[in-house]
């Protein structure tokens, strides 16, 4: 989007006009998180981070990189509170732990070979060479991962629960349908490393059972379906899928089925009912997909992010990852922070990080040096969390506690100027867009939350408005099938909990 492809382009050109190309790789990678500071060029093994970079820089760098030896200042991000110069020492990489986002920018994406020489497919053969089906699950559950697609259910229970029972055919399915606005943490990985994702599922069909798997991904991303048809030609070549891998009984191939963008479809049996050919509607559980999903058949549907921490927890073990986190909560947690804060990017911590960590830490705090007001976690029905929150330990639980939810990792932060009932509004009106339509209190409920919210930001609401927001929130929450509406109104009851002031600011009406 910012001219990377081109930098690229003239930087491999310069090199090789300098004679230096024999010295010098120049490999496109992933994301690097830093996305405030895009495009970025990470030189290693100088430790040298050169952001905002241009087509016109090309030259300089070259220059002076890499024919004087020098570090070009003008390119280099110096963090302000620290002043910290190198990449590694930077409070934005320094404070975070990247395990589902090891490789990206750090391997070429397109080349399976840098994947291999990144510890790639050595879970694999672990799995098919030295574990039984289930030490593998035993693993995972023995791990504690919990699903990062929003649900938080233990990972390892859902593969024991599809592997149980007769059954002919069983399938996987990679949930790569990304919809919360502002979250790409699962597109981040497929456009970063979309082998560690291929390599999770062949890994979970081996322990499951299950010779076939789809990835249901969102049209929207061309260049991480790009990267994954590439990964899928080269493990196919490299004869890991689609046949029987060498020296053992085990074959598994792999499908992308793509979706058009409705965000309900993220809710895995909606997800299902689309790959099926059906409309994208959720339907009532039980049964759950593990017992029947696709095809009737059992099915275990697991997020991107989940997916890719299966390898590094089948190499080093257990025991290392369920040292991580919280009690509940273990392992890291991908961000994809927004909003008024320095360091917009993607960011992964330790479960149990608290929220002032992220923005004032590895966020750089607020912009424009204004003062926070409020971060909303959990995509548009989360809560919006308020100061005296700051210092929770972030993990699935206490971020239901105080109001909102993990969601899919989606953080944004807002300043003194925002209005928190125009933030509630907006959130709103995205569900109200999405609600799939098939429960009356989701349909209708939304709707009518919708245009009591509008009534109060146009200065015509009440009082009574605010008793029937809150009724009407809990309504909704309560009758509607999905968490798509059970968790809509999430941004109204928090900020009439926590911003109730700023409510009752635009009711004329104060009686
Ligand atoms: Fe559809 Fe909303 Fe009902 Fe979910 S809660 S099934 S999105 S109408």
């Amino acid at each position: 989007a910012s001219d990377s492809p081109e930098i690229a382009k003239l930087l491999k050109e310069e090199l090789d006009r300098r004679g230096l190309s024999d010295q010098v790789e120049v490999l496109q990678t992933g994301c690097f998180g830093f996305c405030e500071k895009g495009p970025i060029l990470e030189i290693h093994p100088d430790n040298t981070l050169y952001v905002e970079v241009s087509t016109s820089d090309v030259a300089d760098i070259v220059e002076e990189h890499f024919v004087q030896g020098k570090q070009l200042e003008r390119l280099l991000y110096i963090d302000p509170n620290t002043e910290q110069r190198f990449a590694s020492d930077l409070p934005f990489y320094h404070n975070q732990l990247r395990i589902a986002l090891r490789n990206c920018s750090y391997i070429a994406p397109e080349n399976i070979r840098e994947y291999i020489a990144a510890d790639g497919y050595q879970a694999l053969a672990k799995v098919l060479f030295k574990m039984t089906p289930d030490s593998v699950i035993e693993e995972i559950k023995k791990s504690g991962l919990r699903g990062r697609g929003g649900g938080g259910f233990p990972t390892g229970v859902k593969w024991e629960l599809t592997r149980q029972g007769e059954a002919k055919q069983r399938y996987i399915i990679c949930n790569a349908d990304e919809g919360d606005p502002g979250a790409f943490m699962d597109r981040s990985i497929l456009e970063g490393d979309p082998h560690s994702v291929l390599e999770a599922m062949l890994i979970a069909g081996s322990a499951i059972g299950s010779t076939h798997g789809f990835i249901y991904i969102r049209a929207e991303y061309p260049l991480a379906i790009h990267r994954l048809e590439i990964a899928i030609t080269q493990a196919r070549e490299y004869g890991l899928l689609g046949e029987r891998i060498l020296g053992s009984d085990f074959c598994f191939d792999v499908e992308i089925k793509y979706g058009a963008g409705a965000f309900v479809c993220g809710e895995e049996t909606a997800l299902i009912h689309s790959i099926e050919g059906a409309r994208g509607e959720p339907s009532v559980k039980p049964p759950f997909p593990a017992q029947e999903g696709l095809w009737g058949k059992p099915t275990c549907v697991n997020n991107v992010e989940t997916f890719a921490n299966i390898t590094s927890i089948i190499l080093r073990g257990a025991d290392w990852f369920s040292n991580i986190g919280t009690e509940k909560s273990k392992g890291t947690k991908v961000f994809a922070l927004a909003g008024k804060v320095n360091n917009v990017g993607l960011v992964e911590v330790p479960m149990g990080t608290t929220l002032r960590q992220i923005i004032f830490e590895i966020g750089g705090g607020i912009k424009h040096h204004k003062t926070f007001k409020a971060a909303q976690t959990g995509g548009p029905s989360g809560g919006c969390i308020p100061t005296k929150y700051l210092d929770t330990p972030i993990d699935y639980e206490s971020l239901i506690s105080i109001g909102s939810m993990m969601g899919s990792g989606g953080l944004i932060v807002m300043d003194d100027s925002d209005c928190m009932v125009n933030i509630a509004k907006f959130f709103l009106e995205f569900t109200v867009d999405e609600s799939c339509g098939r429960c009356t209190a989701c349909r209708v409920g939304t709707k009518r939350l919708h245009e009591t919210l509008t009534k109060i930001t146009e200065g015509k609401g009440t009082l009574d408005d605010l008793d029937s927001l809150e009724k009407l929130s809990k309504i909704i929450k309560d009758t509607s099938l999905c968490g798509l509406g059970q968790s809509a109104p999430n941004p109204i009851l928090s900020t009439l909990e926590y911003f109730r002031d700023e409510y009752l600011a635009h009711i004329v009406d104060k009686s």
